[in-house]
């Protein structure tokens, strides 16, 4: 708040200084030379009011005699003046030399803050470097971008701000050749949650490729109501992108999407049924996975018969880890697709089998205490069926 009060007082110092200076030059005394200086000497400066009047008499002397010697007679306070030196008319107030201390004032203060901090601009409004954000002196790595990224990092930046300049980071996030400027951009666009949220909103549906995917991670990662736009680009999302120009911020988005897909599974199950036959092997896997975990009984038959091949004893490490828990949570209606398998003779599919459908016709039965005990499919636990999404689709 201090500092806030700081910033304001230093910018509206400035902005006085130079109307003063302009006002001062666009003034600038011009008329005929007739008004008395009054008193002028060192003495003055101890008067204030010889900081800001001109003179202390200012009395108008059209018409008074000249002496023989050059001097003028004020009237007015008596002293004599040389005609020369009797002042023109014009403005009383000495405009330039309050505009030019109050300036000196500002810098000063300005560069003291400056040199205090190690941020040149730490005194400059945030409103005008959002202003400057989208021009060539204020984009990625600038000194201006950097203060603003200060500032997002203090969180000192929200409301009409925030909007702006989340209106510009969403450009950042496009494919430029940059390099991390979309990380920082997407770092900022977070921490600017929820006054970004309109922009990444827009850049959702505008952006290019890479700008969308970015966007949907910041969106899932923070936005619980869910779009049709944000479903669209997750389902999207499935797919085995295999470019990792963004860099880490797509790694993992697949797995991200498909937790997100889950959650939200039943506001457009439509969506993902589309994809199971997908030409894509990874999203066509995924999609599978997720109607699994969303229970979607309608495409139990399409499937479970896919599902069940990543349950056989191959060297696909951690593929039954995703895939068991996938087909325990589609619930009793799997138990009429898994029945031909329980004679299978791959001995990790046939009790795998066996023991989901044990579990399911034996919901009150812990993994301990059934007749069919799951092969060790995974490492990391006992019990991999009641493994969510994320957990069971991660460490692969
Ligand atoms: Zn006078």
């Amino acid at each position: 708040m201090q500092e806030l009060i700081t910033t304001w007082t230093m910018a509206i110092a400035s902005l006085i200084a130079t109307l003063l200076l302009l006002l001062a030059i666009y003034t600038w005394p011009r008329g005929e030379r007739r008004r008395c200086p009054g008193h002028r000497g060192w003495r003055t400066l101890w008067n204030p009011s010889r900081w800001i009047r001109r003179s202390e008499c200012w009395q108008d002397l059209t018409g008074v005699p000249i002496a023989s010697t050059g001097d003028v007679r004020c009237p007015e306070c008596g002293r004599s003046t040389p005609i020369e030196r009797v002042l023109r008319d014009g403005r009383r107030i000495r405009l330039g030399v309050i505009g030019a201390v109050l300036g000196v004032i500002a810098i000063g203060s300005q560069i003291g803050v400056a040199a205090h901090s190690g941020r040149p601009l730490r005194s400059i409004p945030t409103l005008a470097l959002v202003m400057l954000s989208n021009t060539a002196i204020g984009e990625h790595r600038t000194v201006v971008r950097k203060e603003i990224e200060q500032r997002v990092g203090d969180g000192a930046i929200a409301g009409f701000n925030a909007r702006r300049l989340a209106d510009v980071l969403v450009f950042d996030l496009r494919a430029d050749g940059r390099k991390w400027n979309a990380n920082e951009a997407a770092d900022a666009l977070g921490r600017l949650w929820p006054d970004s949220k309109d922009a990444l909103d827009r850049e959702l549906v505008e952006g290019d490729v890479q700008s969308r995917k970015i966007v949907a991670v910041i969106l899932r990662s923070r936005d619980q109501t869910g779009s049709m736009e944000l479903f669209i680009a997750s389902v999207d999302d499935l797919r085995d992108d295999g470019d990792a120009s963004a860099g880490w911020l797509l790694q993992g988005n697949a797995r991200d999407a498909g937790e997100y897909l889950i959650d939200h599974y039943w506001e457009a199950p439509e969506l993902i049924r589309a994809v199971l036959d997908s030409d894509d092997a990874q999203q066509r896997r995924i999609a599978m996975v997720i109607c699994g975990f969303a229970g979607d009984a309608t495409v139990v038959e399409r499937v479970i018969p896919v599902l069940i091949d990543e349950l056989r004893d191959n060297d696909i490490w951690g593929d039954a880890r995703l895939a068991a828990p996938a087909v325990f949570k589609f619930g009793p209606p799997a138990i009429e697709a898994l029945r031909p398998y329980v004679d299978d003779p791959d001995r990790q599919l046939r009790e795998t089998v066996r023991s989901i459908i044990e579990r399911l016709e034996h919901p009150d039965r812990a993994w301990d205490e059934c007749e069919n005990r799951l092969p060790r499919i995974t490492s990391t636990t006992h019990d991999p069926l009641v493994l969510d999404f994320w957990t069971a689709a991660g460490g692969r």
